[in-house]
């Protein structure tokens, strides 16, 4: 009898379900994904995967689900090294009289790569595999992301002001074409503008943006109605709302795909803006919070078709980059915030978290769900965990009840980022070691003041 040749391929990862967010919205039970050159070639059962394939690395998981890798689609990665340095205050007052004098005295290139790399490792054991990443000395963040191999897009931050990376609109949106150029064709990384704030960036630094975008074909994301405080001011200095501002500039003409962090307070015509342009609405709901911010109405821009993706914001806010935890609380508040307990269901929210994210960052032709052709961004989840027992469900029991020390291995572009619940590279230790030394110095500056 003629055996016919196995197909020899890099990976065969067998679990009890596959979560594939494509379409469908399939879950698999007993399939297996194989995996070549990154690519995911194939999704099968695994009796069939194992009788055709001879992979070079196979993992069996049988009391696992797997999952597209999360996205974080908004965050400040170094802000990690001012984790609760103030905590119970409003947006201004903490940015006024902490953040800003902290990041004044302490920001420069290498407190962001130490920043991002902890950022990065936290993301990754967590079973985030692509963040976006808006802060100063990008080219610092991109450096320490392409190292760990870690999928992300780096907005350059635009202000009027002068900071520690640069001196205003021109040198910021020069640095950000620089960095574009660089990162051209890279694998993982992308470059996207990051114009900070409609009340940090004037109309004419906006025009220069808008300009720069056309021209580069760079996204933008930009922090909008973070709260009603930001509306109101808008309303009473310039006679209209921040996202009519925009609107008017044509930041939501049809050739961008605006993405849109925050959009807690939104009225009908602001919702029209929204529904009818391709711009996608981040939401950070456990910084919103935090803050006070207030609510973004999830239930709404879902019902509109708005993209929704969601973001932990910085760990100075949030204080985590659990995006287990953002994932359920963003699920559990569409339900509060409208009275709905069917707003925000569990297949909805897990697409917010994976697939939606990677549609607002322009990159779901490469990643956000487990399909053939796509690349092999993939979290492992151990379902064998006392509060995901006796399991019905798996998806649900992965937005209402799974925590973010249960991914077992985490691949991005099919390369092993965590195996057994441990960073297979990053090393955690002297992470924390570095993390506790920006800690001493950054206290000891806050007391001598
Ligand atoms: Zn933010």
């Amino acid at each position: 009898m003629q055996t016919q040749a196995k197909k020899e391929i890099d990976t065969l990862i067998s679990a009890q379900w596959i979560i594939c967010v494509d379409d469908d919205n399939r879950v698999l039970q007993n399939y297996s994904v194989a995996i070549d050159q990154k690519l995911i070639i194939d999704i099968l059962p695994t009796q069939e995967a194992k009788q055709i394939f001879r992979p070079s690395t196979q993992y069996d998981l049988p009391t696992h689900a797997l999952i597209p890798g999360l996205i974080n689609a908004h965050g400040h990665a170094a802000m990690t090294l001012l984790r609760g340095i103030a905590n119970d205050l409003p947006l201004m007052a903490w940015l006024e009289n902490y953040i800003w004098p902290a990041e004044g005295k302490w920001v420069n290139a290498q407190f962001v790569a130490d920043g991002t790399r902890l950022a990065i490792a936290e993301m990754l054991a967590g079973g985030t595999t692509t963040f976006s990443d808006m802060y100063f000395f990008p080219e610092s963040a991109a450096k320490v992301c392409e190292e760990a191999g870690m999928r992300a897009q780096f907005c350059a931050p635009i202000l009027d002001f002068p900071t520690a990376w640069g001196s205003g609109p021109d040198e910021y949106i020069a640095k950000a074409k620089q960095l574009n150029v660089e990162y051209k064709n890279h694998p993982l990384i992308t470059i996207a503008l990051g114009p900070h704030a409609p009340y940090t960036v004037s109309d004419p630094a906006m025009c220069q943006v808008l300009t720069a975008a056309r021209d580069t074909t760079m996204p933008i994301q930009i922090h909008l109605h973070e709260t009603q405080f930001e509306v109101e001011q808008a309303l009473q200095n310039a006679g209209n709302r921040p996202i009519e501002r925009l609107q008017k500039l044509g930041f939501f003409d049809s050739e961008f795909a605006l993405q849109c962090v925050h959009m807690t307070t939104l009225n009908e015509g602001d919702m029209a803006i929204l529904a009818d342009s391709n711009a996608s609405v981040i939401h950070c709901p456990e910084s919103n919070m935090k803050l006070a911010s207030g609510f973004c109405p999830t239930k709404e821009l879902l019902e509109h078709d708005v993209t929704l993706a969601l973001g932990t914001d910085g760990a100075a806010s949030n204080n985590d980059l659990d995006m287990f935890g953002e994932l359920r609380t963003a699920a559990l508040i569409a339900k509060g915030y409208s009275g709905d307990a069917s707003a925000m269901n569990a297949t909805q929210a897990l697409r917010v978290a994976t697939i939606n994210g990677a549609k607002a960052l322009g990159i779901d032709h490469t990643c956000g769900s487990l399909e053939i052709g796509k690349e092999a961004d993939i979290a492992a989840i151990n379902l064998d965990a006392l509060n995901c027992q006796p399991s019905y469900d798996p998806l649900a029991d992965i937005v209402y009840n799974c925590q973010a020390n249960q991914v077992s291995q985490v691949w991005v572009a099919g390369d092993l980022k965590v195996n057994h619940g441990k960073l297979t590279e990053l090393d955690q230790y002297a992470l924390i070691t570095t993390a506790k030394e920006w800690a001493a110095k950054i206290k000891e500056g806050m007391s001598a003041q």
